[in-house]
């Protein structure tokens, strides 16, 4: 029992330390599970590209809109309009105002839009009724987020102001009602925080329905909400592809709704458009694993090759076997291989101890090649390695 318990306890040590070693590194090759039919990269895949860096911002107060992060895109920063225009007429200067830090809607003025045109974002945004509290259900504070200028999330004053519940604040409009009811009192800002993944279709086939997720201050109120089409007032809209891009559009109905500190991320691509994160189809999977081969191979024969010590070039040719079994880059890792094992028996006696670590290293990528069915288990002089390791206790810790 004693050793039976020593032994985990060392096994519990060693996997602390090799999740340590991974976490502190930038990945291994030869280490986790390789590329398969939907997955182009290993697990904890060192070739796969690093996030970007991104200072956060900071949260909004009651009194002060926060700072948005390094690279979000500003829309509004509460100093001018600049960034916007009147939806009617087209593209003219909009008659929405500018005041303390806020842009406001002038009602009757019409929708407000941004010149820009974007897609799928992280949008943030902050609206606040007027204080002033007039009208009820939808004639109380109401103004609408149109992403992309035709997908309603709602914006309305429903504190204390029941309506109908796919129009309430941070409704899909039309669609969706709000899991929740967390707004601050009229006159106060809310803060409105959006995923946007807008549908996507090749012809006539959803290739992804759209989704939006909604956080409204702080709760979220839409979890990944599936899109039915643009969405409108009394009427049912019909799924359907939307533009790859558009404008953000702010409503006016005929309320003073003020706005700040209005910024957008760009996401990252999803893998039915091209993106390489997630489960891919076989063919997009076997285009970037050959991509990334070739990358390999192009690295190792431009930076690497090295006369007196081929070992970094021929350990990177055989990593690029993980993604790609491209048959003259098997014969070269076998020509290499043949030659620098050979070039390392026939070292003298008190020289091959210089060998062990790097002899390992090639052990251990010829192991993992064989056992995830890269190479065969016979394969050039794997078997030989192998054994000049184990003669030499090169296997003991
Ligand atoms: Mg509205």
């Amino acid at each position: 029992m004693r050793v039976w318990l020593a032994l985990a306890a060392i096994g519990a040590v060693l996997a602390l330390a090799s999740v340590g070693y991974a976490a502190a590194s930038t990945g291994l090759p030869f280490y986790g599970d390789p590329p398969d039919d939907h997955h182009p990269w290993a697990i904890h895949d060192q070739n796969r590209p690093q996030p970007k860096v991104v200072t956060p911002g900071t949260f909004s107060t009651p009194e002060q809109p926060g700072q948005p992060p390094s690279d979000a895109i500003i829309l509004f920063d509460g100093k001018d309009l600049s960034n916007w225009e009147a939806d009617k007429p087209e593209g003219g200067p909009s008659k929405w105002i500018v005041k303390d830090g806020a842009m406001e809607c002038t009602p009757g003025s019409g929708q407000i839009r941004t010149k820009d045109k974007f897609g799928d974002c992280q949008l943030h945004i902050e609206w606040a009724a007027p204080k002033d509290v007039k009208g009820d259900s939808q004639g109380r504070g109401n103004s609408g987020i149109y992403l992309e200028g035709i997908c309603e999330i709602q914006v309305l004053d429903c504190y204390d102001n029941p309506t109908y519940a796919d129009g309430a604040a941070g409704s899909v409009y039309g669609v969706n009602p709000p899991a929740a009811n967390p707004l601050n009192p009229p006159g106060q800002f809310q803060v409105v925080d959006i995923l946007f993944r807008r549908p996507i279709y090749e012809g006539d086939k959803c290739m992804d329905p759209g989704y939006v997720t909604v956080f409204l201050n702080g709760v979220l109120v839409q979890d990944h909400t599936q899109l039915e089409g643009s969405t409108g007032h009394m009427k049912r809209t019909k799924p359907g592809a939307f533009p790859d891009k558009g404008p953000l559009k702010l409503q006016d109905h005929g309320n003073p709704v003020r706005f700040r500190n209005v910024w957008y991320r760009e996401l990252p691509l999803r893998a039915v458009e091209g993106g390489t994160d997630g489960p891919l189809s076989a063919e997009a999977t076997m285009a970037k694993r050959k991509d990334l081969a070739a990358a390999i191979r192009r690295q190792a024969a431009y930076t690497m090759p090295d006369p007196a010590n081929p070992l970094p070039e021929l350990l990177r040719l055989m990593e690029s076997l993980v993604y790609e079994k491209d048959e003259p880059t098997v014969q070269k890792v076998r020509d290499m291989a043949g030659k620098y094992f050979a070039a390392v028996k026939a070292l003298p006696a008190d020289k091959l101890g210089s060998k062990k670590d790097d002899v390992n290293r090639l052990n251990g990528a010829f192991k993992y090649l064989v056992k995830f069915n890269i190479l065969p288990a016979d394969f050039g002089p794997n078997a030989d390695i192998e054994k000049l390791v184990k003669d030499q206790g090169w296997d003991k810790k």
